[in-house]
């Protein structure tokens, strides 16, 4: 019967890491790698070690993003080498796949190669590790939170009515495992022209602090959606890393402290 059936198997600490906090969204394209990278280097600024894992294997963008373009080093006992970044210990198949080819494995290869990713890097004693979620609620979100003990979950949306839909939805997914979540990110939240000095609310404003209010949890800040952004992310400078002292280095900052 129902009782008899095992559970699943019991969450294990990952080797060398202290903390693991996740970075989700409902939607894609919403910025959830860019802010991974940003809220990373962030906490990395503050002194900690820090590393981040891209578990969002069938879209990677963390080489792009890092500017990683070789493929990680193995040890002789088969343990990956984590990328050195900015800092940052950094870990995704992406460089592993060659050209366009893409990742077409169902679930269970998913899960066992985030397994591989996750618990077969030498992360060294790190004291966060920041995992950038795929987008949405699937399998891998949902063995990663089977795995291992997470500290917490960050979402990131856009203003727009159906991220926030989304988003809600990847709230309601950690709340039911039991997953704190730690706020929700507005990004893309409002745009300056920078001839003008105009503002534009282009996608909405204010929508991802009204539902962490109607949720009751955290809202963490909001980043501006800035062509700077855009431009150090493909050039594999992040903002942080581009420009510590401006103001989109300060938001990621802000939002890093609350974590
Ligand atoms: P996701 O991980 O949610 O799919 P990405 O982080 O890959 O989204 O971001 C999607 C695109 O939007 C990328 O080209 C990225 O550089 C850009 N982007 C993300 N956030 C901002 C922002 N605040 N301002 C400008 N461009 C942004």
């Amino acid at each position: 019967g129902a009782s008899n059936r095992p559970g699943p198997p019991p969450r294990t600490p990952v080797p060398g890491v202290k903390h693991i906090v996740a970075v989700g969204s409902g939607k894609g394209g919403v910025g959830k790698s860019t802010c991974a990278v940003n809220i990373a280097l962030s906490l990395a600024s503050t002194g900690l070690k820090v590393g981040i894992l891209d578990a969002d294997l069938y879209g990677p963008s963390l080489p792009k993003l890092l500017g990683i373009e070789d493929k990680p080093a193995i040890r002789d006992d088969g343990i990956f080498r984590p990328f050195e970044v900015h800092g940052l210990k950094a870990m995704s198949i992406g460089p592993m796949l060659e050209g366009n080819q893409a990742v077409v494995w169902r679930g269970p290869m998913a899960t066992s190669a985030l397994r591989q990713l996750l618990r077969e890097t030498d992360w060294g004693g790190i004291d966060i590790l920041v995992v950038d979620l795929p987008p949405g609620t699937g399998d891998i979100q949902i063995s990663l939170v089977q795995q291992v003990e997470l500290a917490g979950a960050i979402i990131i949306s856009t203003p727009q009515d159906l991220a926030l839909i989304d988003a809600k939805k990847a709230i309601d997914m950690f709340a039911r495992v039991k997953i704190p979540v730690l706020g929700i990110v507005e990004n893309m939240s409002y745009f300056i022209a920078p001839d003008t000095g105009n503002r534009y609310d282009i996608f909405g404003h204010g929508g991802a602090r009204n539902a962490a209010v109607d949720l009751g949890i955290d809202f963490l800040g909001e980043i501006p959606l800035v062509m700077a952004i855009r431009e150090g992310s493909d050039a594999g400078q992040p903002a942080v890393i581009a420009s510590p002292e401006g103001p989109e280095a300060k938001a990621f900052k802000a939002i890093a402290d609350q974590i």
